[in-house]
């Protein structure tokens, strides 16, 4: 594999061992460059956001920046909470290279007018806040952070969090809910003072906002440095560069790993996690919980978007789980299923009443207590038939609560007794934390009428608590005194 160019061998002590290592001073560089060209160097290295749409960063920054109808300062948004359970990407970055993430940050403010940014840090992150911290006084006597003010905000870590609408609202101190337009029409600090939740409304003046990940702007400096052919030399011709993969689950050891893109998949887990156990391919591998689950027949494919969505795949966040030979995948998808039900913010009744009713169900047959008409039918009926109704964030839901092309092992139906199971379509779509008033209510009574547990403590992380931290629920903003 080529050098890694996101995570050095290990974090720079200063400013000039990151310049060292990149091969320049890549802020230096970009201040001489228009906005525009800087966007067209972007767009000429082909890189991709690290999210499951895989978009072009420089088709974003484009129409970003030529909108010049929305009025209002512009704000840059850096989504650094690790939201999606199994990632330890973001932290992993910071933890190394901090000053490749500020360098990018002011990169991408000069290509895309920002006069501000802000970063967004899970309250539970106190490791990560202390680096950025100080990653930020180092920028700032670098004079990086001369045309940009930074805020670092503290979040919790509520799943709904991923929707990029959500999180603006929670840096503005609001519940995390997706209720505004898209950050660029409606965006950071667009409206003083809180609304109800209805209609949204377009804003004047609309403070265009766009978020970005770290991963996007950490890749800024080397492409800038070293030439966008040098970028385009890894990966493929559609996804050129590195991707940070976390893994972890039934391998060796639990790591963060830097890997080039359009290597197959399962040599890509298998050598960041140190080797499956036991030492047989696995069963199964989740990629984060938005993503369709990678069974054994899809980790051929290559780590590309155009590799895992020709098999129907995601690349996502590229937070592997894996599930072993021996693992209980009737019992992961009872995990997921609740997990969803209890993140899911409520704002849609279908997604938090049929959610409620999955995971009711899925605990019925891990308990044993399912019927034959359980099994056989293509879905329970009580199930909400949530592809008839609203929703407010991701992608559409599943229609279909149990696959019956995925029987399990027979072993396994026979392990569990009565409660025979098989293998549960994953929830594809994201929901949140929150639960509301009467949603909330009412979503507890239907869970509870089928037996489900109802507590949020009875929620199961499928990740170790290590790398999925519970927080604090409430948004702390940490407004940090920018550079004068
Ligand atoms: S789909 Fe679920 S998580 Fe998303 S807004 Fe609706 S209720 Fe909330």
């Amino acid at each position: 594999m080529s050098d890694p160019y996101l995570l050095p061998p290990t974090a720079a002590a200063s400013i000039a061992d990151h310049q060292a290592w990149i091969g320049g001073d890549a802020v230096r560089l970009a201040r001489t460059l228009t906005p525009r060209a800087l966007i067209e160097r972007i767009d000429a290295s082909g890189l991709r956001r690290r999210d499951s749409g895989g978009t072009r960063v420089a088709s974003r920054w484009a129409s970003f920046a030529a909108n010049d109808d929305q009025t209002g300062p512009r704000h840059l948004v850096v989504d650094a909470t690790d939201i999606e359970p199994g990632s330890f990407a973001d932290r992993a970055l910071l933890r190394t290279n901090a000053l490749g993430v500020m360098e990018g940050l002011a990169i991408a403010a000069r290509a895309l007018g920002a006069s501000s940014a802000h970063l967004a840090l899970r309250s539970t992150f106190a490791v990560e806040h202390a680096i950025v911290h100080e990653a930020m006084a180092d920028a700032e006597s670098a004079g990086w952070l001369d045309d940009v003010k930074i805020t670092i905000h503290r979040t919790s870590d509520h799943y709904v969090l991923s929707d990029e609408r959500a999180l603006l609202e929670a840096l503005e101190g609001r519940e995390p809910l997706p209720v505004r337009l898209a950050p660029e029409l409606d965006g950071l600090f667009s409206r003083p003072g809180r609304r109800d939740v209805g209609p949204p409304t377009l804003p004047d003046p609309a403070n265009p906002t766009i978020v970005e990940g770290l991963e996007t702007l950490a890749s800024l400096g080397p492409i800038l440095m070293r030439g966008t052919q040098w970028f385009r030399s890894m990966g493929t011709v559609l996804s050129p560069g590195h991707i940070l993969c976390t893994v972890t689950g039934d391998v060796a050891a639990h790591a963060v790993g830097e890997a080039e893109l359009g290597r197959r998949l399962m040599d890509v887990i298998d050598t960041i996690g140190g080797g499956f156990l036991p030492r047989t391919p696995p069963k199964a591998v989740l990629n984060g919980l938005s993503s369709p689950v990678l069974t054994r027949s899809r980790l051929g494919a290559p780590l590309a978007w155009e590799g895992l969505g020709g098999v129907g795949a995601a690349v996502a966040k590229a937070a592997f789980i894996v599930c072993g030979e021996h693992c209980d995948m009737a019992a992961v998808a009872t995990a997921v299923a609740r997990y969803l039900y209890v993140e899911s913010c409520g704002l849609c009744p279908a997604c938090k009443f049929g959610g409620g009713e999955v995971a009711a169900y899925l605990d019925k047959l891990g308990a044993g207590a399912g019927t034959a008409a359980d099994i056989d039918a293509d879905r329970p009926p009580r199930v909400v038939d949530r592809d008839a109704t609203v929703r407010h964030c991701g992608p559409p839901p599943r229609r279909r609560v149990v696959d019956p092309s995925r029987l399990p092992r027979r072993r396994e139906r026979r392990a569990r007794g009565r409660g025979a199971t098989r293998a549960v379509d994953p929830p594809t779509h994201r929901r949140s934390p929150r639960r509301s008033g009467g949603d909330r209510r009412r979503a507890d009574a239907s869970a509870s009428r089928l037996g489900a547990r109802r507590s949020a403590d009875s929620a199961q992380p499928l990740v170790r608590p290590a790398l999925n931290p519970r927080s604090d629920p409430d948004v702390e903003p940490e407004r940090v005194a920018p550079s004068p």
